[in-house]
């Protein structure tokens, strides 16, 4: 502010100092016409900050609208250090704000699991291998912004589709958690499918193998069919959540999803 003074009475103080009649009134009008460049980009300047404001705040609400309640709204699953493998995040508890950033292991295709669950994982598909089939981890270990965009992603699918935002948000959200509540951002969940698999039958090979065999290694199908409504999302064959063998096998055993133990 200071600064601005100052330069402000540049002009008119040289005018001032200029001595003849004509002089002054150049200077004067150069003043005027100085004054009235920097009431201009000072009026830009206010524009182009309301315009930010308001870009921001429909941005903000749009979000709000688009996304319904947050993750952060959510209560927070419930965990022990010894029942890390048996944690509940779904749509209506989110990922504990100190939950461990897993450990997580590579695998060749460059997904990422948990590596407590990585031996498991690895017997199961060497299994798989031996009964002829060539199985891949599609999707394991997830960012909370991974997560995002995936959403991000589906919604727009389905608007490009023809649903409006509502309907097409209500669609996405039961395939694609909301981000904080994904089990792929725990570590602990594997989506599996036939490798470099566009062939439908090769999957559902995959998927009936899985279905036979998964809980042996620990693995547990986690939305099955007609199960919906308790854990809020529709049916999906790939979706191999590690839970650690006795749990897999108490759950296979009573038909109940995770919610349900
Ligand atoms: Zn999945």
């Amino acid at each position: 502010m200071a600064t601005r003074i100052a330069t402000d009475t540049i002009p008119a103080a040289s005018a001032a100092r200029g001595g003849t009649r004509a002089g002054t009134v150049r200077s004067f009008a150069s003043y005027r016409r100085q004054r009235a460049a920097k009431a201009l980009v000072r009026l830009i300047a206010a524009f182009m900050a309301a315009a930010a404001i308001i870009a921001g705040s429909l941005f903000g609400l749009g979000r709000i609208a688009h996304w319904g309640p947050f993750a952060p709204g959510l209560p927070e699953a419930a965990y022990s250090a010894d029942s890390w493998n048996t944690i509940v995040v779904n749509r209506w508890q989110r990922i504990p704000d100190d939950w461990p950033t897993p450990e997580l292991t590579q695998l060749a295709n460059g997904q990422r699991i948990d590596s407590r669950a990585y031996p498991d994982l690895q017997r199961m598909f060497d299994a798989m291998r031996a009964d002829g089939l060539n199985p891949e981890v599609t999707a394991g270990y997830r960012t909370y912004d991974e997560q995002q965009q995936l959403l991000n992603d589906k919604i727009f699918l389905y608007e490009n589709d023809g649903m409006d935002e509502k309907d097409a948000e209500a669609k996405a959200r039961l395939q694609v958690a909301l981000p904080g509540t994904s089990e792929h951002e725990l570590g602990l969940a594997a989506d599996i499918n036939a490798a470099g698999a566009s062939d439908s039958d090769a999957n559902q090979r995959v998927y009936d193998w899985l279905a036979a065999n998964g809980w042996d290694y620990g693995f547990i199908l986690r939305y099955p069919e007609g199960k919906t409504n308790v854990t809020g999302v529709e049916y999906e064959p790939w979706h191999w959540r590690y839970v650690g063998v006795e749990t897999a096998k108490a759950l296979h055993n009573s038909g109940e999803v995770l919610e349900e133990l």
